[in-house]
């Protein structure tokens, strides 16, 4: 497909965000939307190499709120967007193994319950229970929420992009912005390779690399690309197919059911920024470790897979929504490893800012970029 010569809005990456706005800005009626990802595939970045977990567990009001709007619309998404995204609710189990996390998931609890979710409060006893075949002798205290669960994030971008597209979207593939062209504080040009695009709007879906776009534009965007990575067994029959996404919180390593198999995943809290999205095999061996001192038949499995990708981590883990201080520039990243789940409803709240210049599904405005320079930080507990 020919890149055009104008645009109403570039849409730059094509991840679940910049899919999911492809598509809800489509829905409100804009005309001529231009998605450009630079790569072959859409959702070839964090989206596609993430773990596909979906959740309600989170520890800030506007976050469980962000899961209330979107993950309904993950159990919707056949029958609205006409493609099927394997929603499995197996359920998330967060396992605390010291008094700090223990306290903090109480109070956690409490707000998810305010909030209408069932989240339950497990003790020490109701976690070993739930976990037969796992060691958590050190386990004090436990979460769980029947409603969380996975989602298939390819199915997710295919199904958004294809629906943008009935609605008249293009969404190019192989088409890296290069340069963003700003006069006066407003947004002129859009440049990729030797194709330039008129427009007044982008809008920077750019995950991790969002901060390198936001410099095209002059606008600083604190957004730090950081390397994470997991691996998945082969088939292991004695783990049961309601196995939940078990998250040891206090060692950041978890489990969920993959195939007949398992995935496995631990966050290196050393790790350096940088866009490496290579497989660290020195600290992937640390997580098999330490994945089979809490499970111990992960010692008789092999692997059949692994991947890295990179998590677009904030000062304070929550997203940027909005506007800058170049007019017509928006964002819309920053998800800090949890976004995937938040992609359907943060596709809406954009489209609804780029076409009537407010959030009406949910106020996200507290989210704004601005906040990091006016000290307006809301920091994120669960982040795993
Ligand atoms: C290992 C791992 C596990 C995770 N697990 C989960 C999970 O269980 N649940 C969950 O909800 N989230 C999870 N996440 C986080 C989730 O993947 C992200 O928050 C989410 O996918 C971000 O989507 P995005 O569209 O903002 O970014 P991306 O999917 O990275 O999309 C950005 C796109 O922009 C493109 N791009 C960059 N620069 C340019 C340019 N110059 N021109 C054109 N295109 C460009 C990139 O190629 C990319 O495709 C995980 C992430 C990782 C890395």
């Amino acid at each position: 497909m020919e890149i055009p010569n104008t645009a109403d809005v570039v849409i730059v990456g094509g991840g679940v965000m910049g899919a999911s706005a492809a598509y809800h800005l489509a829905k409100c009626g804009m005309k001529n939307i231009v998605l450009l990802e630079k790569e072959d595939y859409f959702g070839t970045g964090a989206t596609g190499r993430c773990a596909g977990g979906v959740r309600y567990q989170f520890s800030t009001e506007i976050n469980v709120r962000l899961s209330l709007e979107s993950l309904p619309m993950l159990e919707r998404f056949r029958d609205e967007i006409g493609q099927d995204v394997n929603y499995r609710q197996c359920g998330y189990l967060l396992v605390a193994t010291n008094e700090q996390d223990a306290t903090k998931f109480k109070h956690n609890v409490e707000l998810q319950n305010r909030l209408g979710v069932q989240t339950q409060l497990l003790s020490g006893e109701d976690v070993r229970a739930h976990l037969p075949l796992m060691r958590f002798e050190d386990a004090i205290a436990g979460t769980f929420h029947h409603k969380d669960g996975l989602v298939d994030p390819n199915s997710v971008v295919a199904g958004y992009i294809s629906a943008a597209q009935k609605l008249g979207a293009k969404a190019l593939p192989r088409a890296e912005v290069t340069g963003l062209r700003v006069r006066h504080g407003q947004v002129q040009a859009v440049e990729t390779g030797d194709a330039v695009i008129q427009t007044r709007a982008v809008l920077n879906t750019a995950g991790p690399w969002a901060g390198v776009i936001g410099e095209m534009a002059g606008v600083q965007i604190p957004i730090v690309p950081i390397r994470r990575q997991m691996f998945t067994t082969d088939p292991l029959k004695e783990i049961p197919e309601d196995f939940p996404f078990v998250i040891d919180f206090g060692q950041s390593l978890y489990f969920h059911r993959e195939g007949e198999g398992l995935l496995v995943g631990m966050s290196n809290q050393n790790e350096t920024p940088g866009f490496d999205q290579n497989v660290d095999e020195e600290f992937e061996l640390v997580n098999f470790e330490t994945a089979i001192e809490r499970l111990p038949l992960l010692e008789r499995a092999s692997r059949a897979s692994h991947w890295a990708g990179l998590y677009e981590v904030t000062p304070d883990a929550h997203p940027i929504f909005g506007g800058s201080h170049v007019s017509g520039f928006t964002i819309c990243a920053g998800f800090s490893g949890h976004g995937f789940m938040h992609g359907p409803v943060a596709g809406k709240l954009m489209a609804e800012y780029i076409v009537d210049g407010r959030f009406s599904t949910l106020d996200v405005s507290m989210l704004d970029l601005a906040r990091f320079e006016e000290g307006r930080l809301i920091k994120e507990y669960n982040v795993v």
